[in-house]
């Protein structure tokens, strides 16, 4: 079954795709989440999204755990994975994957493997 769009107010939006039920009663109902959802696939535009986050977002915050302090950026904590695309920026020799510190611009390669593992990191500080 189709995930329902997750917008409080998605029925509101008079569009002809959300109309349904028999001629002359057909009234709007909430979209169904296409394969280009918004927000992680819960919403089915942005608006809707926007909807929900101004009813909820800032219950969804504390929920969560509000931030109570700055976080701050180190050397530890540093380190995004990067992929050189095309074929030009691999011309001279470079790695097609490899992290970098964005705190201190140091390089380091990465096999592809370790590229698409989500659990692989440098990074040993908050
Ligand atoms: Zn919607």
């Amino acid at each position: 079954m189709s995930k329902l769009c997750q917008g409080p107010s998605c029925h509101m939006y008079d569009t002809t795709d959300r109309k349904r039920g028999p001629k002359g009663n057909k009234r709007n109902q909430t979209r169904t989440v296409n394969r280009y959802g918004y927000g992680n696939g819960d919403f089915c535009t942005l608006n809707c999204q926007n909807d929900w986050w101004k009813e909820h977002g800032t219950r969804a915050v504390d929920y969560i755990g509000r931030l109570r302090e700055p976080k701050a950026m180190t050397p530890e904590n540093s380190w995004i994975k990067r992929e050189n695309y095309y074929t030009w920026q691999r011309e001279n020799n470079e790695p097609r994957y490899y992290f970098r510190n964005v705190c201190t611009q140091e390089e380091r390669p990465l096999t592809e493997q370790q590229f698409n593992d989500t659990s692989y990191t440098l990074n040993t500080g908050e």
